[in-house]
């Protein structure tokens, strides 16, 4: 076993394994891991300051992802988008391929937190084939991005088949792969990953840091090796009520991942999942937050904020001229052209 495999071996899944580190009544989060898994790696945990920090809520499990807050558990609809399981194929150009259908640490606000607890569904090599056959006969895909769960939770040898069998698809232009490997298991990066990945450029990684507390040399370590290898890495953060929901922090975050050469991607505002109420904030303190940084602060630090609207009408950049409120109604206007509103619904 390589020693990332062992620290994610050495992953906290349960209530005792927590309540052994920290004061906390374990009754009550039971039913919550019932229903969605923990998973924090020890790495990840060896971050957290305190009970509540930014770390802690987004990766140990809360009451409050039971409560009823009627929102769907697909709510972009991708199982419709998906011309082949584990595809989702919505914009002409490009596919999201799910390879994988778990990730190092689990994350309490992930969009695919009903997906992820169902490892099972997704077992087989042969709907990755059935994807990767699709791509191929539809020339009009030219970017294959790879996401999940992660993908780099796959061994070498089983990324490689995958990414070795998309490179003999000759429209594919580009490969991208979204991983939080780098965030909570950044052990993954090995020179040996480094090496087979760079012979299957153009490749991009886009990662996922939310909080300047995840910012380690650790981290900054695992990112250098992606970018020495030629691979150059964005970042997708997510905006989360109490932790990054804040201008101040948000700042200081894009401009440490500037430091570590991550380019700052896209801010996604929470999609309308449920279980995850408690994690979103009001597209006006999004807009305050990216106001506050325009102009403020290197232009290479700034993403586009973004919100994926429901039902796979697609990715809105969130743009004064994209948006409309009407009293307490909010609408925006997609890639099509579409104006549609949006349910602005916060956590209280
Ligand atoms: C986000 C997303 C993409 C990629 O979008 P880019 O703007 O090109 O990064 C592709 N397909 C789906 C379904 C997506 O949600
Ligand atoms: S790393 Fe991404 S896919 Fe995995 S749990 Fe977190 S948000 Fe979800």
């Amino acid at each position: 076993m390589e020693r990332w495999q062992k620290s994610l071996a050495a992953s906290i899944t349960s209530l005792e394994e927590l309540v052994g580190q920290f004061q906390i009544d374990p009754g009550p989060l039971k039913p919550v891991i019932d229903r969605y898994p923990m998973r924090i790696t020890p790495y990840y945990l060896s971050l957290i300051r305190e009970i509540g920090d930014p770390i802690w809520r987004q990766s140990v499990p809360d009451t409050r992802e039971l409560e009823d807050d009627s929102l769907p558990s697909d709510p972009l609809n991708e199982v419709e988008s998906s011309p082949t399981p584990r595809l989702i194929h919505r914009y002409p150009d490009r596919v999201v391929l799910l390879v994988s259908s778990t990730c190092a640490t689990f994350c309490r606000f992930c969009m695919r937190k009903s997906w992820l607890r169902n490892p099972e569904g997704f077992k087989t090599d042969d709907s990755i084939d059935a994807a990767l056959e699709y791509i191929e006969r539809t020339p009009a895909i030219r970017d294959v991005i790879l996401s999940g769960g992660d993908p780099l939770l796959f061994s070498d040898e089983l990324l490689e088949n995958i990414l070795r069998k998309i490179r003999k698809i000759s429209h594919v232009e580009i490969v991208r792969i979204g991983t939080r490997a780098p965030v909570t298991l950044p052990d993954r990066i090995t020179h040996r990953l480094c090496r087979m990945l760079k012979l299957y450029h153009p490749l991009y990684v886009n990662t996922h840091f939310n909080h300047p507390l995840e910012m380690t040399p650790q981290c900054a370590r695992a990112c250098t090796r992606l970018i020495d290898s030629g691979i150059p890495v964005g970042n997708q953060t997510v905006l989360l009520k109490d932790i990054n929901d804040d201008p101040a922090v948000m700042k200081q975050l894009m401009q440490m991942l500037l430091t570590i050469r991550v380019r700052p991607y896209y801010l996604h505002h929470m999609d309308l999942v449920q279980g995850t109420r408690h994690f979103r904030t009001s597209v006006e303190q999004g807009l305050k937050i990216m106001a506050a940084m325009r102009g403020f602060t290197s232009g290479l630090a700034i993403p586009y904020y973004v919100i994926d609207l429901p039902e796979g009408k697609g990715k809105v950049p969130i743009l004064p001229e994209n948006v409309k409120i009407d009293g307490q109604r909010l609408y925006l206007r997609n890639h099509l052209g579409e104006i549609i509103e949006y349910p602005d619904v916060a956590g209280e």
